[in-house]
């Protein structure tokens, strides 16, 4: 059995950001200011880029980077913010971007840090959602896919800084083993770099 496997195809992932774009151009077709789209860092980059290219209407990005409880070892749903964002967001129309909503612990920071900014509204956008995970209770108003209790990697999604750059969306098969083999994917993904790096 292949490490990990494709669970959505990039082709699956390029029409359902089309589609989530268009969302969002009808939703803020009027508002009074442009909204803006607020990029969690890191693992939204692939999917604001790709997002913000579809999107058929006048709008902003900034840029939020959050240390998480996640990293850190602690289930608290204490989140750092590392970057914040450099617009004003008073008044404005304010989307965040998450690539993956799980235990919903950091979004429900995210959120209740950016009410106190005073926005017009705020609303929720992520690529992957799962729901089954879900400690505390967050309205996520558009979704691409919500997906099972498994642990994903590429389009933006990491593990220890890895494999952000594998354009589908990857299903690991054996969590425990890519802990203690961090470049288990490398040789089916890249295989010549797989090669180099075997022992001789
Ligand atoms: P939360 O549990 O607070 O909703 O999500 C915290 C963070 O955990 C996410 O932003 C994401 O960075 C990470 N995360 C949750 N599930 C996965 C997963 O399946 N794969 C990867 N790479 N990261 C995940």
């Amino acid at each position: 059995m292949p490490p990990a496997e494709i669970l959505i195809a990039r082709s699956s992932i390029a029409a359902r950001v089309r589609a989530l774009a268009s969302a969002l151009s009808t939703a803020y077709a009027s508002t009074a200011q442009p909204p803006v789209l607020i990029s969690v860092l890191q693992g939204s980059a692939l999917f604001t880029a790709d997002l913000m290219r579809s999107i058929a209407i006048d709008m902003a990005v900034d840029f939020i980077s959050i240390s998480s409880y996640a990293h850190s070892g602690s289930h608290s749903g204490v989140v750092k913010i590392v970057k914040d964002v450099e617009i004003d967001l008073s008044d404005r129309d304010v989307v965040i971007v998450e690539d993956i909503v799980d235990t919903g612990l950091t979004l429900n920071y995210l959120r209740r840090s950016l009410t106190e900014r005073g926005p017009h509204s705020l609303r929720t956008i992520t690529l992957l959602d799962k729901t089954v995970r879900r400690l505390v209770p967050v309205p996520v108003e558009f979704v691409g896919f919500e997906i099972p209790d498994v642990f994903v990697v590429g389009y933006g999604l990491d593990f220890q800084g890895r494999y952000r750059n594998v354009g589908d969306i990857l299903v690991v098969r054996d969590l425990a083993r890519l802990v203690n083999e961090p470049d288990l994917l490398v040789g089916s993904l890249w295989p010549r770099r797989g090669q180099r790096r075997q022992p001789t």
